[in-house]
């Protein structure tokens, strides 16, 4: 038995699709007007799908409680959908999940549940601020309560479908037996269940919002500088990038740009990308997210090179890969260039590099005061640090890398290896201390 607080379009969609799927639902709003429209089968919202199935499931599983309390009581878990507006300082405003939560737990029945945030929530909330909270009102998480964030990615006008059949479901969670309720009342949903940190389950959600809002921005940016540059067909240029095969899941497909990395490089996307500003500029528009696009290339390579100072502290640093991506020998404009010239301007020790195809031309280009390896095995053996740069399979396949915990994956391409999660934040390497220094090399 579960119960869930608050019934807007992610709220009802899950108490409804819980009780489709045979859960039995208690379900509470605080608005009495709602509860009384949806107790009667009828949906506060238009969601296409959602009253159909609200009908069937309150003559069935589900029943609207007229208190927090009867909804709470003698269930496992308890999903909290309430609002998180925008704070006055931009923030999420966590108003309603505390009030929701604090009220539960002032009705605590001595049963086992686990308190699980479906509201969307900044990474790191749950961990220090909704955890604390608990603990603020004497219950110990993962003895007393269990809890979770379980982010919602559902479509408004989509609400029903997205829920119901989803592509698939995040558990953050902070303890073993919170994850093993949820991993059970998601099983018949049939989509992959991914258990994860609580910073990560929130943060997913994020990296899929923040991706979207991105993309609109780029578009209509771009849709600015085609009507500044002029005869311009926007439409239609949109309609013809859409054919690119790598929308629709060719090999090296769109997502393998939504990927982190080193940063960008090869001979086409820093030119081009900086010469389409240019152009844009002297036509008299300003792309402010093109030009943060060049911006934030420069910061990665800055950031990687002050990541790979830290952990050499002077020691041998080792290289492996050269070019800008795999399967491609062209070393011009590669990250790896910029990097290795920043750890040499700030004093590092030896540095020994490696790479299958690009290291004669990288050699004979740049004349850089740095040794050349054999092979990786030669460089994992004399570095005391090694950064991986280029994702080619030799290195992702190779178990000697995959499992040297002195290797940085800065290409986030040996997962099921060492972790590669940041250090906790008292850690001494602080992100303030990366960024601080980054000159912008770029004057846009
Ligand atoms: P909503 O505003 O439509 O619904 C929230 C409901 O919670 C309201 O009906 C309100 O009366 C009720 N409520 C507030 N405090 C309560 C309390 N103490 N007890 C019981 N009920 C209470 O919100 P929504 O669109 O369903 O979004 C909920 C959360 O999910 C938000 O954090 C939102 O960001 C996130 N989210 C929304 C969508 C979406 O498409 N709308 C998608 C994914 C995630």
């Amino acid at each position: 038995m579960i119960g869930v607080i608050g019934l807007g379009f992610v709220g009802l969609s899950t108490a409804v699709g819980f009780a489709i799927k045979g859960v039995r639902v208690k379900a509470f709003d605080i608005d009495p007007e709602r509860s009384v429209l949806i107790r009667a089968g009828r949906t506060p919202f238009y969601e296409p799908g959602l009253e159909e199935n609200l009908v069937a499931a309150v003559h069935g599983e589900l029943t609207i409680t007229e208190s927090l309390a009867e909804a709470v009581a003698g269930c496992e878990a308890i999903f909290y959908c309430v609002g998180t507006p925008c704070g006055d300082g931009g923030q999420a405003d966590l108003t309603y999940v505390k009030a929701a939560l604090k009220d539960t737990l002032a009705h605590d029945d001595g049963v086992f549940k686990v308190l699980v945030i479906k509201s969307t929530v900044p990474p790191g909330t749950t961990e220090t601020i909704l955890r604390p909270f608990i603990e603020g009102l004497g219950y110990n998480v993962g003895e007393h309560i269990g809890l979770a964030n379980n982010p919602e990615f559902l479509r408004e006008g989509h609400a029903w479908e997205d829920f119901f059949n989803p592509d698939r479901v995040v558990i953050g969670t902070a303890d073993p037996r919170s994850a093993d309720i949820l991993r059970r009342l998601y099983e018949p949903f049939g989509a992959p269940v991914h258990d994860v940190t609580l910073n990560t389950g929130e943060f997913i959600k994020y990296l899929s919002n923040t991706l979207l809002a991105t993309l609109i921005s780029y578009s209509n940016e771009m849709s600015q500088v085609a009507w500044t540059i002029g005869d311009i067909e926007i439409a239609r240029a949109f309609k013809i990038l859409h054919q690119d095969k790598r929308w629709f899941g060719a090999p090296a497909g769109m997502s393998s740009y939504a990927y982190p990395g080193a940063g960008f490089g090869g001979y086409c996307l820093p030119k081009d990308t900086e010469a389409l500003y240019r152009a844009s500029e002297a036509a008299g528009y300003r792309p402010e997210l093109i030009g943060e696009v060049l911006k934030v290339n420069e910061r990665t390579k800055q950031f990687v090179a002050d990541r790979i100072g830290a952990a050499a502290d002077g020691g041998c640093v080792g290289i492996l890969g050269l070019s800008f991506k795999p399967g491609s020998d062209d070393v011009r404009q590669s990250p790896a260039v910029d990097i290795i010239r920043r750890l040499i301007d700030k004093g590092s020790g030896r540095i020994l590099a490696y790479d299958p195809m690009a290291m004669d031309d990288f050699e004979r280009m740049y004349d850089l005061p740095i040794d050349y390896a054999s092979s990786a095995e030669q460089v994992l053996a004399e570095a005391d640090t090694v950064a991986l740069l280029t994702a080619w399979p030799e290195f992702r396949d190779n178990d000697l890398i995959r499992t040297d915990p002195k290797v940085m994956d800065f290409r986030y391409c040996l997962a099921g290896a060492h972790p590669q999660a940041s250090p906790p934040r008292s850690a001494a390497f602080q992100a303030e201390e990366l960024t601080g220094g980054v000159e912008e090399t770029r004057t846009l």
